[in-house]
């Protein structure tokens, strides 16, 4: 006799679902078309019909159980072919919404970065931090002479406030991690093996490549935007360890001219970022006839990237124009936006680069991915 199974439908999971973008998910009638055109669903375990199905009946927990939404890149070729006008795409974009709002550790920060209508207060933190750091230590005000931001905010103060508050952030994400690999292999039944390393290595390899992104059909101009803007990040990245080599070993301190190699390198790296950022908005604003829309949390993420490059390049230039009354009030600002893009990334759209590797990963390990 078969088993029976007794599904007892999370309601309240249903309902956030359907409030964070995921509107339309009741209009699925299961013809699995969109399990048919992904070009990332694996023949004999695929998706998203799966999570439309699950995600109607409000199974969160046999979800957050599946590397399958995370497998998705959000190429929206289901939403496309969609004969119900469903937005699969859309749905599993909200599902990972959800997943990283109650993976955050700790809870609250997840309710601080995903909602974007905590987004100003989200701000508003490192901001006063900053204020009340700076008032304490006595460096409130316009220094005199030569804008060098360093004699507004001393570097050991900005070090300490950073290193903290990354370095939690780090642990945070990390937990979150372990949790979800966890989670993975408890119920998918296939804990960690040898097969992991190489397995990571290669979904490594296609991340630098962005070679899923190639499979899209109907949204393929979104590979090009989603390069510019992880290189972007990778470059600023190094430009960060290239300026604290500096600072430390041949002693060379801000500002440091134009001509400096580091300068060149983190120039085109904020360029790269700017432009990155600029395609994805483009993208997303241009109508290609397919059935979609980015959610606010989407655009929060990328308003937030947009605004950290344009006030970077702002410090920079209102600092050669020597107006200091702009110039430190910018700075301010742009490490506000830093603040929001490193110590927030465990729960902003960030956090999916970690999500995404481990599920990958855990595909490739268990053979159920496809091909890239
Ligand atoms: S989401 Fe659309 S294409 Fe997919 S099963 Fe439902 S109705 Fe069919
Ligand atoms: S958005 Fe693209 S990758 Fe994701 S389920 Fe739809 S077709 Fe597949």
């Amino acid at each position: 006799m078969a088993e029976e199974t007794v599904i007892s439908p999370d309601i309240k999971f249903i309902r956030e679902l359907k409030e964070t973008g995921g509107e339309t998910l009741k209009k699925c009638y299961q013809c699995a078309t969109c399990s048919v055109v992904c070009p990332i669903s694996p023949d004999d375990r695929p998706f998203p019909r799966k999570e439309m199905v699950m995600a109607q009946w409000g199974m969160k927990e046999e979800i957050f159980s599946s590397p399958d939404i995370w497998t998705c890149h959000n190429c929206n070729d289901c939403s496309k072919y969609c004969p119900r006008g469903a937005r699969p795409g859309d749905v599993l974009g909200a599902l990972r919404q959800r997943f990283i709002k109650e993976a955050a550790v700790p809870g609250f920060m997840g309710n601080l970065v995903t909602e974007p209508k905590m987004t100003l207060v989200a701000l508003a933190i490192p901001l006063l931090l900053f204020l009340v750091v700076l008032g304490v230590t006595g460096h409130l005000g316009i220094p005199e002479g030569r804008i060098v931001y360093s004699k507004l905010f001393p570097i050991r103060y900005i070090e300490v406030i950073f290193l903290s508050a990354v370095g939690l952030a780090g642990v945070a994400y990390l937990t979150s991690l372990s949790r979800f690999w966890n989670r993975l292999t408890r119920v998918n039944g296939r804990g960690y093996s040898k097969a992991f390393v190489p397995a990571l290595v290669e979904t490594i390899t296609e991340f630098l490549k962005h070679s899923k992104f190639a499979k899209c059909e109907a949204n393929r101009d979104r590979k090009n935007g989603h390069l510019l803007v992880f290189y972007g990040f990778v470059g600023l990245f190094i430009t960060t360890l290239w300026i604290t080599f500096y600072y430390y070993v041949p002693k060379i301190h801000s500002p440091i001219p134009l001509s400096d190699p580091m300068k060149w390198f983190g120039n085109l790296s904020a360029l790269t970022l700017l432009t990155g950022s600029l395609i994805v908005i483009a993208n997303r604003t241009k109508d290609k006839g397919i059935n979609t829309r980015s959610s606010s949390f989407d655009w929060t993420f990328v308003i937030m990237v947009l605004l950290v490059c344009v006030t970077g390049i702002l410090t920079e230039l209102i600092r050669l124009a020597g107006i200091a009354a702009l110039a430190y009030p910018m700075y301010l600002v742009h490490l506000t936006f830093v603040f929001y893009i490193i110590v927030y990334f465990p729960y902003s759209k960030l956090a999916h680069m970690g999500y995404r590797t481990l599920a990958i990963a855990y595909s490739k390990m268990t053979a159920r991915d496809v091909e890239a």
